[in-house]
């Protein structure tokens, strides 16, 4: 039996008794031509491996092995699902590992070989929190090559937004300094079983050889996280105390004091991340 024999979804679901639980974020995608639409925006999976967080019954699995991964290793903390997942397993000739656990504790480097690709319809519980430590590895760049995740709609405009938006804030800066990002697709919570309450969105991000401006990743981290923290306030008040004299070293990166972080673009955040770098070392 091939991938593509195998039965649809819903029998899948029926078969193993798979009620969504909403503890674990579960709401499944079974449309077949939809999951096969969200693996091709990871882009030409046939000579990568393919990180998956949280397959559940297995239907974004199935499109990533009918996309030609060469392998697939996916984490799932939910044991019921792992039968389901056996099934795919079995039919996709061993071009399937299922490792069971915690996406947050379990480390699936022993069994993924570059080029990586990360394509996850991520539980919404601790997707930014994954997102997040994808984006701060210790070292530049990281074992991935591109990340394809499906968040509430809310925050993937936060990870694509531009500065003057409401969105942006540290998220879009952590993301866009390293990544290329683009929101590939809009999917309407119809799209899910059960249909959670808000609207989703895949965003693509496909990392940089260097990061966009120079900068220390754990100094613009704390500078931005301060900044939008406090987001409507001046810059001057919000960074009180990251530096003994923040405004001189704001005006020194050519930041009005009086500005407030929305209003700040990228490469200006890295300029005063370098700035307060060289203020402490003093
Ligand atoms: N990929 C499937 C699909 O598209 O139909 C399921 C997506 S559902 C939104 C999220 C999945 O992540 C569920 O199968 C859930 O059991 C699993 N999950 C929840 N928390 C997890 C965690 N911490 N680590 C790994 N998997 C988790």
């Amino acid at each position: 039996m091939s991938v593509m024999d195998l039965p649809p979804l819903r029998e899948v679901i029926a078969t193993h008794d798979l009620r969504a639980k909403k503890a674990f974020g579960q709401n499944f995608l079974l449309d077949l031509n939809l999951t096969g639409k969200i693996a091709r925006q990871a882009g030409d999976l046939t000579a990568c491996d393919v990180l998956e967080i949280g397959p559940g019954p297995g239907g974004l699995t199935r499109a990533l092995l009918a996309e030609g991964s060469r392998k697939v290793v996916a984490i799932e903390r939910d044991p019921r699902c792992l039968p389901a997942l056996a099934e795919v397993a079995e039919a996709a000739n061993g071009r399937l590992v299922v490792l069971e656990g915690d996406a947050l504790e379990v480390d699936p480097l022993p069994h993924l070989t570059a080029p990586i690709r990360i394509c996850a319809n991520l539980p919404y519980n601790v997707g930014t929190e994954l997102l997040l430590r994808w984006l701060s590895p210790p070292d530049w760049p990281p074992f991935w090559q591109s990340l394809t995740l499906m968040f509430q709609k809310e925050v993937a405009e936060r990870i694509a937004a531009k500065p003057g938006s409401k969105a942006y804030g540290r998220l879009s800066i952590l993301a866009q300094w390293r990544c290329d990002v683009r929101i590939a697709m809009h999917l309407p919570p119809q799209a899910f079983t059960p249909a959670p309450k808000v609207s989703s969105a895949v965003v693509h991000l496909d990392r940089l050889a260097e990061p966009r401006y120079p900068a220390d990743a754990r100094v613009l981290s704390d500078v931005v996280a301060r900044a939008f923290n406090q987001r409507r306030k001046m810059l001057r008040a919000s960074l009180r105390g990251v530096v003994p004299e923040v405004e001189a070293v704001l005006e020194s990166v050519a930041i009005p004091p009086t500005a407030r972080a929305e209003e700040i673009d990228l490469e200006r955040f890295c300029a005063l991340a370098r700035a307060v770098e060289i203020q402490r070392g003093r």
